[in-house]
């Protein structure tokens, strides 16, 4: 709980009123051109220095910081007045800008050629000791951050991400405004849409027993759309997802979503790149342009995952130039990766990779000693075919676990691909392989329809039940859906899923077919979907989109490593937000209008 506030406590100094004091700079503003100018700057104490005789402050907003000083011999009262200051403080300060001498200018600010001599200050407002420094380097727990973070927000780290953010929104929406895009609201307050996790529900007070759901998306909405006529949608929404916080989830999170009429996948594609062209300009890089194009199949060959890191070299099947069966294990491949620029591993770095393998079905093959020996010219060819240098690291694994699941290939190259990113991460610190600001992003395109729910025993849709099967695999929905393929595609960035999206069910028909192949009993399609189904009927055009993670993007184009550090007010892994204390119970009172008894408090 926080500590009762000393709201009513006296100010230690006196304050004045802000009256009507104007700015007229920023405090990241003034150059050495404007010495001799006055000015008049409103901002934080952020460090302060007192030589007895002259008071150095640093003053800061969002812009920047401006060195002001105060000198005894200008005017003993304002120096008086500036000896109160302490940091936090909210001031005014009025003066003239001088050029600092060249052995005091400090290039590491853009004011740092200038000062302010203060002859007025105005002090606004005290501030209790802050409960960290605000310096970007200093250690602070999380916790204590997200508690204060309101103070943890002023630091200039955090200033420049939500800075970061506000732009790269405004560059999304100059983009597709330009593009003939239409920024549509669509209802927080609505009914479930299955995304594939919990949904948040809101209890209705006129209806009681009865929920709203906070939308996982704006899928259904965004369709409805389309059959609305309102040819490309967009918005910059938040989504409410109730899911076990694994790894760097949110609650709620922010997507740029978009939908579009009588589109192919490349016409999504062609929206798409020249947006992070410009967003990505915005925070001063350049990146390439058309993004590499790969199947889902491909990049499951190649890299052992749908998420691929193209940093790091693909990988290669290589049991044909081998005599069958000598190293791989049944009809599974023997897959070699490369790692450039490793060199000698030592014996323990060597069983650590293995052991990491074997934990995940591999035999990883680490002894190239023997098996030059043993396989001299194959060997030479393996190199070749991977394009293996002296000094890179080549892993030979293939799969010596149990046969698994539906697609037993998948799960084997899946094992192979995480050894590859192991060891490329592994060995990132000595070869610095994954720059951050090296962006790779990529298309994976045609992902499998469904994927099968061991513990439920049935299919469930890959993307989400509305996406459209390709035309010529309309046909296997219910008798092959293993290898029935989607129109859906993922934007990835260096292993990381920044989107995904897909060309959507337009026919009654087939979304019917489609649900049937998921098991949904007519009736449950009926009653959980039946305004979409009948929407279909009034001539809905062909349609598709696609909603990129606004978080994931920023945190990225940040360089940051969590996406809590680009969200002005996260809440932990536990959904909690620290400083508002929410979640919360609530007076009984409160539950009663809604109908609501709990089980237990
Ligand atoms: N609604 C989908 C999602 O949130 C994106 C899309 O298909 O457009 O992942």
């Amino acid at each position: 709980m926080r500590e009762a506030p000393e709201s009513t406590k006296a100010a230690t100094v006196p304050l004045d009123f802000l009256g009507d004091l104007r700015r007229t700079h920023t405090c990241g503003e003034l150059r050495a051109s404007d010495a001799g100018r006055r000015a008049l700057l409103m901002g934080w104490v952020h460090r302060r220095r007192d030589l007895g005789g002259v008071i150095f402050l640093h003053l800061r907003d969002r812009e920047g910081v401006t060195q002001v000083v105060f000198h005894a011999n200008l005017d003993p009262e304002v120096h008086r007045k500036a000896e109160m200051l302490r940091l936090e403080y909210v001031i005014a300060v009025e003066g003239r800008v001088e050029k600092r001498s060249p052995e005091t200018v400090n290039p590491n600010i853009s004011t740092g050629e200038i000062e302010l001599v203060a002859e007025k200050l105005w002090i606004l407002n005290d501030s209790r000791t802050p409960p960290f420094p605000l310096e970007d380097d200093v250690e602070v727990s999380e916790e204590v951050r997200l508690k204060y973070r309101f103070v943890d927000l002023r630091r200039p780290r955090m200033q420049r991400n939500i800075i970061l953010r506000s732009r790269v929104s405004f560059a999304v929406r100059e983009f597709l405004t330009s593009q003939g895009f239409l920024e549509i609201e669509t209802p927080f307050m609505t009914r479930s849409t299955p995304e594939g996790a919990r949904d948040f529900l809101v209890p209705s007070r006129l209806q009681p027993g009865s929920f709203y759901a906070l939308p996982q998306s704006p899928q259904l909405f965004k369709q409805l759309l389309m059959v609305a006529g309102l040819d490309k949608y967009f918005q910059i929404v938040r989504c409410f997802r109730d899911e076990d916080l694994r790894a760097d989830r949110q609650p709620e999170f922010t997507q740029i979503d978009l939908e579009m009429s009588f589109p192919q996948q490349e016409r999504i594609f062609e929206v798409i790149e020249p947006m992070l062209e410009k967003v990505c300009e915005v925070a001063g890089y350049r990146i390439q342009t058309p993004f590499p194009r790969l199947t889902y199949a491909e990049a499951m060959r190649r890299y052992g995952t749908d998420k691929p890191d193209l940093r790091l070299p693909p990988m290669y099947a290589v049991e044909d130039l081998f005599p069958p069966g000598a190293l791989n294990v049944g009809d599974f491949p023997l897959m070699a990766i490369r790692i450039p620029g490793v060199g000698q591993l030592s014996r323990r770095e060597r069983e650590e990779l293995k052991a990491f393998g074997s934990e995940r079905g591999l035999r990883v093959y680490d002894d190239l000693k023997r098996l030059e020996r043993d396989f001299p010219q194959a060997l030479e060819q393996v190199r070749a075919r991977v394009g293996c240098g002296s000094d890179d690291l080549l892993l030979l694994a293939t799969w010596a676990g149990a046969v698994q699941g539906q697609r037993p290939l998948e799960t084997a190259l899946a094992a192979c691909g995480q050894l590859r990113l192991y060891a490329g991460q592994k060995y990132n610190d000595r070869h610095r392989l994954l720059d951050s600001r090296d962006f790779r992003f990529l298309w994976v395109t045609d992902f499998p329809m469904f994927e099968w729910d061991e513990q439920e025993r049935r299919w469930t849709a890959a993307h989400h039940p509305f996406t459209s099967p390709h035309d010529e695999d309309l046909d296997k929905l219910t008798t092959d859906p293993a290898s029935c393929r989607a129109k859906s595609y993922d934007l990835v960035l260096n292993g990381i899923e920044l989107g995904s999206g897909s060309i959507r069910i337009h026919r009654r028909d087939v979304q019917s077919r489609v649900f049937d192949a998921l098991g949904f009993t007519r009736e449950e399609a009926q009653r959980r979907f039946g305004f979409l189904l009948e929407a279909l009927e009034y001539g809905a055009p062909p349609h598709g989109g696609i909603a990129l993670g606004l978080d994931r993007l920023v945190m990225i184009l940040a360089g940051e490593s969590t996406i809590r550090d680009v969200i002005p007010f996260p809440k932990t892994s536990r959904g909690a937000d620290l400083m508002c204390e929410a979640p919360s119970p609530v007076p009984e009172q409160q539950l009663r209008e809604l109908g609501i008894t709990l089980l237990r408090r």
